[in-house]
C-alpha cells in the first residue's frame, strides 16, 4: 500500500489514507450526503491514487480495503486522441484501472470514476449525491439556477455516460472556465442530474466546503425560497414536474430581488399543496408557515 520506502514516507501514505477513511465515513455516515453505498472517495500520494473499491460504502471503507492505481495510465487514456475507442465505455475504462493496480492484485475493482479522480489535481476527491445539490442538479434550468445562486463557485458540468465521457467533460468545463475567467476551476462540481464532486488538498477543506452544499446550512439556502420546492420522501427529489420547475424558477429570479415576495409564497404555497416539501431553512421568521 505504501509507495516510499522510507519510514516516513510511509508515515505518510499511511497518515493520508487514515485521514481520508475519517472522511469517508463522516460523509458515509451522513444521509443527507449519501444514501446506500452510493459515492465514492479518494487521495493522491506519489503518483498512486487511493481509491475506494467499487461495491463498498464510504460508512465501511478501511486503510486495508483501499485499492492503489498508478495514476499514469489513467491520464493517458484520458489524454489518448479522440480516435481512441472510446465505445470501449466503463469495460475500456476498468480494464486499463485493473491494468494500473500496485500491490495486491486480487478481485476487487475500482470505481468505474476512478478517472476524474485521477484527472482533478488536488489530493482529496469526494464524490456524493447530497440532496440538496440534486435539488438543484436534477432541476430543470439546473446550470441556470446554480449560477444564479452559486455564480463561479461552482463548476456545472452537463450531463453525460459514466467513465470516460464524464471524466473528459469535467476536464472540458474546467479548462472552459480557466479561459473564461482567468481563473482556476472551483472546487465544487455539480454533475447534472447525479451529484456533488469537491476537491481539496486536505479533508479540512473538503469538510469546509462540502457544509455550504448541507441541508443545515442556513445561509446557503435561505438566500432562495428553492427549498421549499423540494420534495422529501425518499433519497432524491422525486421526479420534477411542469409546476415544481416553475417555482424552482420563481425562486431563482425572487432570490435576485429578495425572498419571501407575495408571488414566490403563493407559488410556493400551490406547490405544498401537490409536493411533499421539506423545511430546509428551518424556522426562521422569513422562512415559517
Ligand atoms: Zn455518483
Amino acid at each position: 500500500m505504501n509507495t516510499k520506502s522510507t519510514p516516513e514516507g510511509q508515515s505518510t501514505v499511511d497518515g493520508l489514507l487514515n485521514e481520508m477513511v475519517a472522511l469517508s465515513r463522516r460523509f458515509g455516515e451522513d444521509p443527507e450526503f449519501t444514501r446506500g453505498g452510493g459515492g465514492n472517495i479518494s487521495v493522491k500520494a506519489d503518483g498512486i491514487l487511493y481509491i475506494k473499491p467499487s461495491g463498498t460504502s464510504l460508512s465501511t471503507l478501511t486503510p486495508q480495503s483501499v485499492i492503489a492505481l498508478d495514476v499514469r495510465p489513467l491520464l493517458e487514456l484520458l489524454d489518448a486522441s479522440p480516435e481512441r475507442p472510446v465505445g470501449g465505455g466503463t469495460d475500456l475504462v476498468m480494464q486499463v484501472a485493473i491494468e494500473a493496480r500496485v500491490g495486491v492484485r486480487d478481485d476487487r475493482r475500482p470505481s468505474v470514476e476512478t478517472l476524474f479522480h485521477a484527472l482533478l489535481p488536488e489530493r482529496f476527491i469526494l464524490h456524493t449525491h447530497p440532496t440538496t445539490v440534486n435539488a438543484v442538479a436534477c432541476a430543470t434550468h439546473g446550470a441556470e439556477i446554480a449560477e444564479r445562486l452559486f455564480g463561479s463557485s461552482v463548476l456545472w458540468v452537463r450531463y453525460t455516460d459514466p467513465g470516460l465521457p464524464l471524466a473528459r467533460a469535467i476536464r472540458d468545463a474546467r479548462r472552459s472556465h480557466e479561459e473564461r475567467t482567468g481563473k482556476a476551476a472551483p472546487p465544487a462540481i455539480f454533475l447534472q442530474n447525479h451529484g456533488l464532486i469537491v476537491a481539496a488538498d486536505s479533508t479540512a477543506e473538503i469538510d469546509d466546503i462540502s457544509a455550504r452544499w448541507s441541508p443545515r446550512s442556513r445561509p446557503t439556502w435561505r438566500s432562495c425560497r428553492l427549498s421549499r420546492g423540494v420534495t422529501s420522501k425518499g433519497s432524491r427529489p422525486s421526479r420534477p414536474g411542469p409546476r415544481w420547475a416553475r417555482s424552482v424558477r420563481r425562486c431563482g429570479r425572487c432570490s435576485r430581488r429578495g425572498a419571501g415576495s407575495r408571488s414566490c409564497r403563493s407559488t410556493t404555497r400551490r406547490s405544498r399543496s401537490r409536493w411533499r416539501v421539506r423545511r430546509w431553512v428551518g424556522n426562521s421568521p422569513s422562512s415559517a408557515r
